[in-house]
């Protein structure tokens, strides 16, 4: 039971329908439970028997909601049916305005608002509204006069007797309260896993819109907003280092394509294992084997030797389906701090990169050893 339970509230279900899953078993337990107050409270056998029927009358609307998947006429009957019917009838028979009985009206106005939604849900207020009024004004006639008081004692309009009053109306405290505040309790938390589960869809959103799919390093457009944040050319002194993967057709036309995506994955994890996210560095594919590093160094010999030391690893990386493999990348390394202008600082990296081809690939050239 508690397993089908929670399949009724899982996460496939949308956001309303748990919600009406949660109204649905609150109201049945508030039903069962003032039957047996009835019971106690030693009304008449239309009391117990109406509460009875309003057991069986929301097992038949669960039956069309959850059997006949027919859920709007079930949340139309549930709110029409309690408050027009059942509340009505067993206001009669159950104590009228002595009892708890208009603290059972609050509860089923109250869920008529998660039931049903827009003109549905005024009109069914207003209704119930309406139906409840006229019912507590109707009651004076018939149970507060003398004739009415004598005639239907014990009959179907019961009176309770003073000791049962205090009795019912605690009862009645207790049962609503319960049944509010538990239902906006688990109302509430089934907004709260809504709004956690859009949350982490936002957040994974993000992360798509941010990062490439294959390498999961950051895309060209996330390099040059972060760019834009860090503030290139101030005092803080920013490295940009640009590399490419030496023959690459090669690698992909000798071990396969397939080969080719990993080996990508094994250097972007090892370039991003490189730089220190702390200090606003940043690893980013700029192209199909072409990465953009942004690193920090407090002079130009320090940048020189950590982009090597990158080089250096990725030469060293192993593949076990090619263990004599090596692939090495080329580099070109350019200071933020000398020049003025992102367009041309890339372009004189992506000469660099030119030169350390030209030179013989697996190097990495700064201005320094590009000009001896
Ligand atoms: P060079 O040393 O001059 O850079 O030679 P190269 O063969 O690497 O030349 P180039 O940089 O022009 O080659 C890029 C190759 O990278 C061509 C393309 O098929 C391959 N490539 C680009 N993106 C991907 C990818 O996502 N996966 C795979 N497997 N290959 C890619
Ligand atoms: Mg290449
Ligand atoms: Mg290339």
């Amino acid at each position: 039971m508690a397993e089908k339970i929670k399949k009724l509230l899982g996460e496939d279900k949308s956001l309303e329908e748990r919600i009406f899953t949660v109204i649905l078993f609150s109201a049945l337990a508030i039903v069962l439970i003032s039957t047996i107050v009835t019971m106690i409270e030693k009304l008449s056998i239309f009391a117990s028997l109406f509460t009875l029927i309003a057991a069986v009358i929301l097992v038949f609307v669960m039956i069309i909601n959850f059997v006949w998947k027919k859920e709007k006429l079930a949340r139309i009957m549930l709110c029409y049916v309690t408050n027009c019917l059942v509340l009505p009838i067993t206001f009669f028979s159950c104590g009228g305005i002595d009892s708890g009985m208009p603290l059972y009206f609050l509860a089923g106005l109250f869920l008529i608002i998660p039931t049903l939604k827009g003109t549905e849900r005024i009109v069914c207020f207003a209704i119930s509204l309406i139906v409840h009024i006229c019912t507590i004004g109707i009651s004076y006639n018939f149970m507060e006069g003398n004739k009415a008081r004598t005639q239907f004692d014990h009959g179907f309009l019961a009176k309770l007797e003073l000791e049962y009053r205090i009795i019912d109306m605690i009862a009645s405290v207790a049962i609503v309260s319960f049944f509010v505040c538990a239902t906006t309790y688990l109302i509430l938390s089934e907004y709260q896993k809504e709004r956690r589960k859009k949350e982490i869809l936002l957040e994974k959103l993000d992360d798509l819109s941010k990062k490439d799919e294959l390498t999961g390093l950051y895309n060209r457009r996330e390099l040059f907003r972060h760019f834009e944040m860090v503030g290139l050319f101030s005092e803080r002194k920013y490295y940009i280092a640009m590399f490419d993967v030496d023959h690459f057709k090669n690698i992909n036309d000798t071990y396969g394509h397939l080969f080719g995506d990993m080996a990508l994955k094994d250097i972007s994890t090892a370039l991003n294992a490189s730089i220190n996210p702390s200090e606003n560095e940043i690893a980013a594919r700029y192209g199909g084997e072409e990465f953009v590093l942004l690193i920090r160094a407090k002079d130009d010999d320090e940048a020189f030797e950590r982009v090597e030391s990158i080089r250096r690893k990725i030469e060293r990386l192993k593949w076990n389906d090619y263990p004599n493999l090596s692939i090495t990348i080329s580099g070109g390394i350019i200071s933020c701090f000398e020049h003025e202008k992102l367009n041309t600082m890339l372009s004189q990296a992506d000469e660099l990169l030119y030169k350390a081809k030209h030179s013989g690939r697996n190097c990495i050239m700064s201005q320094k050893n590009a000009a001896e």
